[in-house]
């Protein structure tokens, strides 16, 4: 539906979960990915695997978000390799959930490392490239509990909420520059993130959810090929809610 051959895109956290559905959905819709892992590369070659079995094309970008050399050092090797990075999604992003009591600063500085300083980096690193372009994509994965707020969830809401001020700060810097900066909100999705959690609080979420089931990846996935294509040239600045109605 959606056309964005000859695009290259990173997707941070390509190995498992919506950042695979990402990297499959982008490069079903043309777009070259390069599917970024931390530590579970055979994961991550398997996202590649299932990109070229949908048809599209891909590579392998391992790095840890929240190393800046990292990130600067690889982004510029593919800009490099590839001409430019033309779409980049900020999913990289694990969870610690405590009630406020049990909060390390560990859990904070780990965190905010990865979900809300690995977004900075990112973006840093492919902010000039896509200058230079005059077009760009920064896509990056909110969650509903940033503006919701959850009980347990105190580090994880508030550094998904910290991606929404980066968002519409972005949106503002960069538009005269045709780069449009937008998040995606996913409500409760079935990956290893959420695997863990008890039957009973998962039936709980089910129960606050309108739409009365769990999310797929392949459902935020969609949202962000949307918001990476030519037809979404007009939204910058704002958030893609995929939450099956759990927050509206
Ligand atoms: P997931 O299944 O736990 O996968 C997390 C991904 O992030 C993995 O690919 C992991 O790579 C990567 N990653 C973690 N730390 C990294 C780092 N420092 N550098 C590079 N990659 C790193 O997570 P998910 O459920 O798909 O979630 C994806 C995004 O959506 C996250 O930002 C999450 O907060 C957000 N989200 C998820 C839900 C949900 O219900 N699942 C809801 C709202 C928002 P390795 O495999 O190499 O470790």
């Amino acid at each position: 539906m959606f056309d964005l051959t000859g695009k290259i895109a990173v997707v941070t956290g390509g190995s498992r979960g919506i950042g695979r559905a990402t990297s499959i959905s982008l490069a079903r819709a043309g777009a070259y990915v390069l599917v970024n892992y931390r530590s579970n590369e055979e994961a991550a070659a398997e996202t590649v695997r299932l990109v070229e079995e949908a048809g599209g094309q891909g590579e392998l970008l391992g790095f840890d978000v929240a190393d800046p050399e990292s990130v600067e050092r690889a982004i510029k090797e593919a800009v490099g390799r590839h001409g430019g990075i033309d779409i980049l999604v900020n999913n990289a992003g694990i969870s610690i959930d405590q009630l406020l009591l049990r909060v390390s600063a560990k859990d904070l500085e780990t965190t905010w490392a990865t979900n809300v300083n690995g977004a900075v980096y990112c973006a840093k690193a492919c902010i000039r490239p896509m200058m230079k372009k005059r077009w760009g994509r920064i896509i990056n994965l909110s969650s509903v509990v940033a503006e919701s707020g959850n009980p347990g969830q105190v580090v994880y809401s508030a550094s998904k909420a910290a991606l929404l001020g980066l968002t519409r700060t972005l949106a503002r810097e960069y538009a005269t520059r045709g780069i449009t900066v937008n998040a995606v909100a996913p409500g409760f999705i079935e990956t290893d993130m959420t695997a863990e959690l008890p039957d009973a609080a998962k039936q709980g979420i089910v129960d606050q959810t309108p739409l009365g089931r769990i999310g797929r990846p392949e459902e935020v996935a969609a949202a962000v090929v949307f918001l990476a294509s030519e037809e979404a040239s007009y939204i910058t600045g704002q958030v893609v809610r995929v939450n099956g109605g759990m927050h509206v």
